[in-house]
């Protein structure tokens, strides 16, 4: 079928992912499209008369489909709701009490540095004595201002989208439309002249078939794109606008987590937020947040430099909620849902160009995560309402989205906001970890204490330059010739390798309870809604096989949340099957092979796609 058969549309703007970035700027322009009286105070180009037309196309089936309960400042939030009650949202709940803890690990199998180890030792040596380890665990006597959420708000990422969506659907001047992916900016003459959605009645390549239906082109004076860690259009976007120099995204997490019902015993108070490090791994963060109806969301967050081929958020997300110092709390619990989704974490380093002539970017594709108070949903509305700002200045103005009216009506903006301060603060606060657990502590610290003057220097390697082969990886605790035989055996099974690798060197056998502690099949059908819808292309594509055949260490398999990349028992290109894809993203980044033309990317392509596991309750 030819391009000239695509049905194309014009409107004002057009937005790209309906996340917390989404929300702010939506919230924030539909305001503004009217005066007090609700009159338009400016008019559509596409339709004179009538206020601007303003559509947002979201990927996922449902707009309060995101992944995370979460803790947040809300200052952003609030201020864009200054009456805003913890009461009028579901599942949210305001900050009552924070601690931070260092897990010791109970069973000796994580990886730990000597020093590390001997602090360990002491700590287990005088902490029992003078009664500040308990259960494993020491709790911080001081948490540091920089990592305070006090006075802020906890609640359900999906049900927070969930409640925007319908305050910007009801002002009845901007519409979202859920499970419609967008695949790519339309260039036009060196500007982006609005996107495309993706083409539909096609096969897992993409080819037509019966059904087939072109995606159509939204054609717009201005494109939004906030389309979150792993958003194909803002990476397509990035291939033409490149990144600004210095500027690279090789930071990320894997966030793993679940909402549980929690026991009757369970003492912990509503509003109640705890953050861990230590265990299962060192460098692997750990979050519990306590909501309305004794219900907590909690889970684990995988880093980037966690150099460990094996890696199996879900595995490891199952021994750190039996850690003795959890498991007090939460046996007897009950899982009632479970998700994953990828965070990125380069920060103001993974920013790319904020506007262009047709185009702006907001939320986490642009780089606002803080990684130094952890925070990421209230700096995307923050980006979402400055963006909102800038836009109503040019439309009352009448003046175009060029790059330079863009770049003074946004990109200052931004330049002078808390959002940016906060940003440069931050830049190089996780910078340590590059190079050790207790550097990056250190490091934080540094940052944190000195705002932003003193930090750790840093190590950016990227995954192919830095993760360890599997035998260098376990090379002084499984004979190379018993390794050999293992992987035969899981390859001939079909299975992953961590599994069989964990059990050996340590880690306890998980005894499921059928409540809280299942296998990963049964989390992903109890999770929420796997959905697959079919007539779309395949959005996980491995780039190159050769590269695959020759990969040993296929950590695509080995992290995959939805085990739904899988060994191919014919040995070559991993196996992708979409029904049991959460869209979490996590395959881009932590593939240990560089993309053939681009070392900067993996070997692994994420593209729009339909589907994911869904739960409003995450
Ligand atoms: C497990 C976990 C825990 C977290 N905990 C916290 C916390 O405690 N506090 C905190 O402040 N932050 C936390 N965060 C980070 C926070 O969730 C993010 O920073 C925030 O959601 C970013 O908002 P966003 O709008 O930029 O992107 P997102 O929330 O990622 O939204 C982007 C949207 O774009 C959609 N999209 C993507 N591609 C397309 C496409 N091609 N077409 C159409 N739509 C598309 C996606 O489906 C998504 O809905 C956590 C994140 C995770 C994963
Ligand atoms: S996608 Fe990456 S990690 Fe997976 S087999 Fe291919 S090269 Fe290896
Ligand atoms: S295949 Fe899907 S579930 Fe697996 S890591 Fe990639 S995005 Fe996540």
């Amino acid at each position: 079928m030819s391009e000239i058969e695509r049905q194309s549309m014009d409107v004002d703007i057009v937005c790209v992912g309906f996340g917390p970035a989404m929300g702010g700027f939506l919230t924030t322009l539909t305001r503004g499209l009217v005066d007090h009286e609700g009159a338009p105070v400016v008019e559509s180009a596409v339709m004179p008369g009538m206020p601007p037309q303003v559509i947002c196309y979201e990927r996922a089936d449902d707009i309060g489909a995101g992944v995370s309960g979460v803790v947040s400042s809300a200052r952003g939030i609030r201020e864009s709701f200054p009456d805003l009650d913890a009461s009028m949202l579901p599942m949210c709940a305001e900050v009552a009490d924070e601690k931070v803890v260092y897990l010791l690990d109970p069973q000796g199998a994580s990886r730990r540095q000597d020093l590390l180890d001997f602090k360990d030792t002491m700590i287990r040596t005088f902490g029992k004595r003078l009664s500040f380890c308990k259960d494993e665990a020491v709790e911080l006597p001081y948490i540091p201002p920089f990592l305070r959420k006090e006075p802020g708000l906890v609640f359900s990422i999906g049900q927070f989208n969930q409640w925007v969506g319908s305050e910007v659907m009801g002002s009845g001047l901007a519409q979202i439309w859920p499970g419609m992916p967008v695949s790519k900016v339309l260039l036009e003459n060196g500007r982006v002249a609005g996107v495309r959605l993706v083409d539909q009645g096609v096969d897992k390549k993409g080819e037509p078939e019966a059904g087939y239906m072109p995606g159509m082109d939204i054609k717009a004076a201005l494109t939004v794109i906030g389309d979150g860690p792993v958003g194909p259009v803002g990476r397509d976007l990035d291939d033409f606008a490149t990144m600004p120099g210095g500027h690279h995204r090789r930071d990320w997490a894997l966030g793993m987590k679940m909402v549980v019902d929690l026991p009757e015993s369970c003492t912990l108070p509503e509003g109640f937020v705890l953050h861990t490090f230590g265990y299962p791994e060192p460098d692997i963060f750990g979050f519990l947040y306590v909501l309305p109806g004794r219900v907590a969301s909690l889970g684990i967050f995988v880093p980037s430099w966690l150099d460990i081929p094996v890696r199996t958020a879900y595995r490891y997300m199952q021994h750190w909620v039996t850690h003795p110092y959890l498991w007090k709390h939460l046996k007897g619990g009950t899982m009632r849902s479970w998700g994953a989704k990828s965070l990125l974490e380069s920060g103001r380093r993974g920013e790319p160009r904020l506007a262009g002539d047709g185009y702006a970017r907001i939320g986490e594709c642009s780089g606002t995560t803080n990684v130094l108070t952890g925070s990421g949903v209230d700096e995307a509305w923050t980006s979402g309402v400055i963006l909102a700002e800038g836009v109503l200045e040019l439309m009352k103005a009448g003046k175009p989205f060029t790059r330079d009216n863009l770049k003074q009506a946004y990109v200052a903006r931004r330049r002078a906001s808390r959002l940016e301060e906060e940003a440069r603060v931050a830049e190089k606060s996780r910078d340590g970890f590059g190079k050790g657990f207790i550097q990056g502590l250190l490091g934080m610290a540094l940052t944190g204490f000195s705002n932003g003057k003193i930090n750790m220097p840093g190590d950016h390697r990227r995954p192919h330059e830095r993760i360890p082969t599997i035998e260098e990886t376990y090379a002084t605790q499984i004979p190379s010739e018993e390794l050999r035989a293992m992987r035969e055996e899981c390859q001939a099974r079909g299975e992953a390798l961590h599994d069989a690798i964990m059990d050996r060197i340590g880690w306890p056998k998980i005894e499921y309870d059928g409540k809280l502690l299942i296998s990963h099949q049964d989390a992903l059908l109890l999770g929420g809604k796997v959905q697959a819808p079919s007539g779309f292309a395949d959005h996980v594509v491995f780039v190159d096989h050769d590269t695959c055949r020759a990969c040993r260490e296929k950590i695509c398999i080995e992290m995959c949340s939805g085990q739904a990349i899988t060994t191919n028992p014919e040995g070559g290109v991993p196996l992708f099957d979409r029904e049991k894809c959460v869209h979490c993203g996590a395959c881009l980044w932590n593939c240990s092979k560089p993309h053939p033309t681009d070392p900067e990317k993996s070997n692994v392509e994420f593209r729009a796609g339909a589907g994911g596991l869904h739960s409003a309750e995450n």
